[in-house]
């Protein structure tokens, strides 16, 4: 779904659409599981920067939700996971900032963005967002053995024969850590 300037320009747009899987490409970080929601309506901005000098921007605001499959950040097994996040985002024509002037835009809730030519993909706004409201690490389980440093098993499906040694970065910052109090 495109926005174009010149059509918000007669009235905004609604919109109310659920995405395929597959629709939107988000890279190896997420998959989508299921249907993606998303709401909401677009519409154009008018910047007075001066008498001759209005700039159309796109205001997008809605929400999104679905479920994706991420990694878990220790074992690399899929862990499906909600995500929903609500959105109020303003694009500026590509070419409008190209010389530093005043904005007279300051909404703090509010971020730029840019849109090409003279018009905007909500695809890729979605696919922003997304990316955007996923979580900094996601574990299959707060327990997760992840995988053996040495041999690659995934430690929860079962153990391996690797000897515990100082390969487990964790420990070894932990031990780094006794040495340097205790000295
Ligand atoms: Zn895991
Ligand atoms: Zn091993």
């Amino acid at each position: 779904m495109e926005f174009k300037v010149s059509e918000l320009e007669r009235e905004p747009i609604d919109f109310d659409l659920e995405l395929a899987p597959g629709a939107v490409d988000f890279g190896d970080e997420a998959e989508q599981a299921g249907q993606l929601a998303a709401a909401g309506r677009a519409e154009v901005l008018h910047e007075h920067r001066g008498p001759r000098d209005i700039v159309a921007d796109i205001r997008l605001r809605g929400r999104f939700a679905g479920r994706f499959q991420v990694p878990c950040a220790r074992c690399v097994e899929p862990v499906e996971i909600p995500l929903g996040a609500d959105f109020d985002l303003i694009f500026r024509p590509a070419a409008a900032d190209a010389e530093a002037t005043e904005r007279s835009i300051t909404a703090p809730e509010t971020e730029i963005g840019y849109y090409q030519k003279d018009s905007l993909s909500l695809v890729d706004v979605l696919r922003e967002q997304v990316l955007l409201s996923l979580p900094v690490r996601t574990l299959c389980k707060p327990d997760c053995k992840g995988l053996c440093p040495r041999c690659g098993e995934n430690r929860n499906n079962q153990p391996c024969n690797c000897e515990e040694g100082p390969s487990d970065l964790r420990w070894e910052a932990l031990a780094g850590l006794r040495s340097r109090i205790k000295s």
